[in-house]
């Protein structure tokens, strides 16, 4: 009862790269920065299973952003002039990659790090990907013209690369849809269309993440205009609903999502957020039971599993570790308390 997670990311070690940065600088290159990249997988590894997570993930890092670690692998994108654009409706500015011709990978993505991952641990492996609408909101299209065709077309990428990483033996495959909480209607109407597509044919676990964002000022500014209560699950839920997706990750500890939005994904498993990533105050477990102990007035006890807000990769990296076994000792107490 009760298995945990986390959303997918982790902060990286200082020798690996910038540390609280979205897009940080690497700290070496080559064969270098490959073995870098491995060791830090391997450290993030062995604390997730130290802290008592059920379910672990290589925590993002072997790429440098959750979106454009994907970009980097895929032909028909020209990194070498990238361009200033705001992103998640104008929230905040980047500094994306351009679509510059039709789209196809180059290889596999994240074959490295994923079949590291799976050689190294016996515990259930999620994998991260973002999805194709979150994608096409952090590249600038100079090619297809036409959003909806171009989320399409790196759906069928996503495909691909999330059917090779089943066949590595990832249990799990997430794709991250931070977007679909900032054009709720596009992701009611084709969103969760092309997020099927991504995930089409996958017999492994399938999952959505959508959240308001990583614990970035402009995040946490943006949720200050929101409102006391931020309904934009609701609009979407009901089209996850009907989907073909298996489990969906939601922010609910310190967010103003009303709890009782959570009926609305009946059937589905949900991942309930029970970590703030946006604070580096450390949970109690007895917080943590008594969000799990929310939830579960909405979600079957077989239906919840106990994960953070959102990704840990711009946060401290002791902090991220601690927040862990905050995550861990709560799910263990909520195991006693409500099993
Ligand atoms: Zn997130």
């Amino acid at each position: 009862m009760f298995p945990t997670s986390i959303a997918g990311s982790l902060p990286k070690p200082a020798w690996l790269a910038e540390t609280q940065k979205l897009w940080p600088q690497w700290k070496a290159q080559g064969d270098e920065l490959r073995q870098a990249k491995a060791d830090a997988t391997l450290l993030w590894i062995k604390a997730q299973e130290d802290a008592g997570l059920d379910i672990v993930t290589d925590g993002e890092q072997s790429r440098q952003h959750f979106v454009h670690g994907f970009l980097e692998q895929v032909e028909g994108i020209d990194f070498e002039h990238k361009v200033k654009m705001g992103i998640r409706d104008n929230r905040y500015d980047a500094m994306v990659p351009q679509v510059v011709a039709p789209l196809k990978l180059k290889g596999r993505v994240h074959a490295f790090e994923a079949q590291l991952a799976r050689a190294h641990t016996t515990r259930k492996l999620k994998f991260t990907l973002p999805g194709p609408m979150t994608i096409i909101d952090t590249v600038a299209d100079r090619y297809y013209g036409d959003k909806v065709k171009m989320a399409f077309a790196f759906a069928e990428l996503l495909n691909q690369e999330a059917l090779a990483l089943q066949a590595d033996g990832v249990d799990i495959i997430q794709f991250d849809e931070p977007a679909f909480n900032v054009y709720m209607k596009e992701a009611a109407d084709w969103g969760v269309k092309a997020l099927e597509r991504a995930a089409q044919g996958l017999t492994c676990t399938t999952a959505v993440h959508i959240c308001y964002g990583y614990g970035i000022k402009a995040n946490v500014d943006w949720k200050a205009t929101l409102g006391e209560e931020w309904r934009q699950y609701e609009q979407i839920f009901p089209a996850l609903a009907k989907s073909s997706i298996n489990q969906v990750s939601l922010e609910c500890y310190h967010s103003h999502v009303p709890p009782h939005l959570m009926k609305l994904l009946e059937g589905k498993d949900l991942m309930v957020g029970v970590i703030d990533v946006a604070s580096d105050t450390i949970e109690t477990p007895e917080e943590v039971a008594d969000t799990i102990g929310t939830a579960l007035q909405f979600v079957s006890k077989q239906r919840l599993f106990p994960c953070t807000n959102c990704g840990l990769a711009p946060m401290d990296r002791e902090v991220a570790m601690k927040k862990l076994e905050a995550l861990a000792k709560g799910a263990e107490l909520a195991r006693r308390r409500y099993g």
